[in-house]
Order: C-alpha cells, then structure tokens, then sequence
C-alpha cells in the first residue's frame, strides 16, 4: 500500500513505528478509535473480535466505522478494513473474527504491542494466562484500557513488574460457569449478556488516545512510560493523572511459569494433523513413548481439557458422534440431527450418562481422530503444545519421573494474516 500522506507533516520519529505491529483485541467502542490512531501512527495493525456492528452502539466507534452501512459487519474484519488507506507505506492491517479462545501464546508474542480494548474480565484473564505462558523475554509490551461512565484509563505494562492479574480484583473473576451436570464433558457456556455499562463514545476515543499515547511514548523511548497507569477524570473533578500500579499478592497470574524451552512443529495447527504430529514429536524426543495433552483451556475459572467423542442427544438421549473440543462445544451443540431439525432445545434438567472424552492422544488413539488437523482437535493458533512422558511413572505419585516437553507449530503466527474466521 502506497502511503497518502505528506511526510514533511509528520513527527520526525514516525519512521520509528514502521517496522512495528500492533494486535488490537477487542474492536468496538475502544478498539476501533485504537486501530485508527496506530494505523495513522504508521504501525501495522491487526485486531481480533468475535462480534459484530449493531446500530445501537453506533454513537460510540470511531468514525471510521460508516453508519449505517457497517452494521451486521464482523467488526475486527471491517475496522481492518476501514483502516487500510490510511496506512503507511509497507504497512499492513489484518482482521479475524474470533474469540480470543482461539489463539494461543506464540501469536501473541509475534507482535511489538497488544492493546487489550475488552470490557469482560474473563477476556482479561484469559489473555493474561496467555502472555505470562510467553517467556520473559519475548513477551510484547501490553496495553489494558477501560471506562467506567465519563472516566478512562490506560494502563502499560512489560509483564517483569506485575500482570494484568493483578489490576483484576479475584471477586469479579468468581463466577464461573456453572456446570450443567456432576458427569461428562466440559461443556462451556455462551457469553451471557452482559449487564449494560453506560459510558459514552468521549470516555471510548479519550480511553484509546490514553493507550495509543503510552504505545508511542515507549516506541520512542520516553523515561517513565512503562508500568504506570494513566488516568482521565471528566468534569467536575477534571482530572489527568498517572500512578504505578503494584503487584497483587499471591496473584494467580504472576504464578504461571512459562516453558523452559519450546520445541518446534514444522507447520500449522490448520494443516499438520494428529498422525504428523505424533511423528514429528516421535523425532524430536527420540521416543515412541508419550502422550500429547489435550489443550486445556481455563476460561471462567473453569477447566476445559478434554475433546468429546461421543456423547448422547442432550435433547432425545440418542447416542451422538461429537468430536469437539470441550472448550469448544456448547449445550445446544450436543444434539442429533433429528432435533436439530426438529428445533428441539438441550435440555439442562436432565443428568444424561457421561459421554466419551480423550484427555491425551496417543498412537493408540482412537483412529479418526489421526487424520484431524490439530486446530480441528481443539489446539488453538499459535498454542503451547504439551506432551507428557511418563518415564515408567504410573500415576502422579510418581511426578518425579513425569517429564513435560512443550512443542508449537513455527507456521502459526504466520498463517494469522491467511484467516480472517477462526471457529
Ligand atoms: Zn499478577
Ligand atoms: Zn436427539
């Protein structure tokens, strides 16, 4: 893309963002004014978000959102969109609509800056289980915003001092999905609507002009920028103020120990399936002798580890095939085709028998499930894959023995830029 703009009118240190890429989680109401202030920045920008424009919150999104002819739009893939004349030269911006469960740590670590512009704390924590699996010394600076009525704040962090853990008080993060049933699968609840939060499109643009002020002071190299939060109070008490956040104790978030060392997978969860990747680990750890943890995911203090095979019709009992990742399946998912047609609803007052679930695979593995592709398995874009040895240990008395070896496929980060759906 050939920039638009006059050079000659531009901040000298603009060629300082050139080669930066900025990942923008969240794209409605803080996250497209985000996007339009990097993208004229001359950074390249991508953004992540599941949903999609309504007129309703349309007084809110920058206005680089057209209304109405942007409504029912994926946000992430439209902002992306909307963005891209403004670019600088040798820039890019890339939409994907999809849950933030979809990626794993070794995209996030691909880009120079995460702006995190979602208003749930599940999101918020989730991300940080993902950024503190990334070791030290690769993690990306992060950007966390909000508003609350009038007021915004931004707060920028390099992940050495504190985490976004951290700034979430453990109450907000208590409720947790509620289990449909004492046996069976995992089976994750849809996002309930959120309560309604008034803030206005003011607190919005102040709150990701905040964010994109602290990416800028430290792509230059300003003295104080990192680690602090800054704060806009609007009127009467009008307000700017900055202030250091401290680490929270006994922090659940700053707990996570990243992997020691990473092996690679050659290619992409999207194309190496379970048989190539069994092989492939069968190289590298010169063995035959392991097994590869299914992706656990742990989202609303609830853990997601297994992938389901079969189960029965949550709405007529029959026996179904599944072959979905916990994390991934929903209620109503768990039906046969008769009461889908049927539109017969799951039903929740019903304690059905529990399904069949893998939590390892193994050679020995059911054999459909070895021409699946990893992410078809539940493994995310860019996730830490684990894969245990047992040594001769027999149980988990026997730890001592258990040794983890944490694998990822190098084509991830990449293969972002060639989807722009990921379910
Ligand atoms: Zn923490
Ligand atoms: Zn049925």
């Amino acid at each position: 893309m050939e920039s638009i703009y006059n050079p000659l009118k531009l901040s000298v240190y603009r060629p300082l963002f050139r080669e930066k890429k900025v990942l923008i989680i969240g794209s409605g109401a803080v996250g497209s004014y985000a996007a339009e202030n990097i993208a004229k920045m001359g950074a390249s920008v991508c953004l992540v978000d599941f949903d999609s424009f309504t007129l309703e919150n349309a007084a809110k999104h920058s206005g680089v959102v057209r209304t109405p002819e942007d409504v029912g739009r994926y946000k992430a893939i439209c902002v992306a969109e909307r963005i891209r004349p403004l670019l600088e030269e040798g820039c890019v911006s890339h939409g994907v609509a999809a849950d933030l469960c979809m990626l794993g740590p070794e995209v996030i670590a691909s880009y120079d800056g995460v702006i995190l512009c979602v208003d749930n704390y599940a999101a918020k924590a989730l991300f940080n289980d993902l950024y503190m699996s990334i070791p030290e010394e690769r993690r990306p600076i992060v950007i966390m915003d909000g508003t609350h009525e009038e007021m915004a704040q931004s707060v920028i962090l390099d992940g050495k001092e504190f985490c976004l853990r951290c700034l979430l008080d453990e109450k907000w993060l208590e409720n947790g999905a509620a289990r449909t049933s004492c046996s069976g699968a995992q089976i994750r609840e849809i996002d309930g609507v959120q309560e309604i939060i008034r803030t206005s499109g003011l607190a919005s643009s102040i709150a990701a002009n905040l964010s994109a002020e602290q990416f800028r002071a430290a792509v230059i190299g300003a003295d104080q920028v990192m680690n602090r939060r800054v704060t806009y109070t609007a009127y009467p008490h009008f307000e700017l103020s900055v202030s250091r956040p401290m680490p929270k104790k006994n922090c659940p978030g700053c707990h996570i120990k990243p992997p020691k060392e990473i092996r690679k997978l050659t290619g992409s969860v999207f194309d190496v399936t379970l048989g190539e990747a069994l092989n492939q680990i069968s190289e590298s750890l010169e063995t035959r002798d392991f097994e590869i943890a299914v992706h656990s995911l742990f989202y609303k203090n609830v853990m997601y580890a297994g992938f389901i095979l079969e189960d029965v019709c949550h709405a007529c009992g029959k026996p179904i095939t599944v072959m979905r990742h916990e994390g991934r399946t929903f209620l109503e998912d768990l039906r046969c085709e008769d009461c889908i047609r049927e539109k017969k609803h799951a039903r929740r007052d019903v304690d059905f028998p529990p399904g069949r679930i893998e939590y390892a695979l193994t050679e020995k593995s059911d054999p459909r499930l070895m021409s699946m592709k990893l992410f078809e398995l539940g493994y995310p874009l860019g996730a830490h894959i684990r894969v245990i040895q047992r040594n001769g240990a027999f149980d988990f008395l026997d730890m001592d023995r258990i040794t983890t070896t944490v694998f990822t496929c190098t084509d991830d980060p990449a293969q972002f830029y060639n989807v722009e759906h990921l379910r």
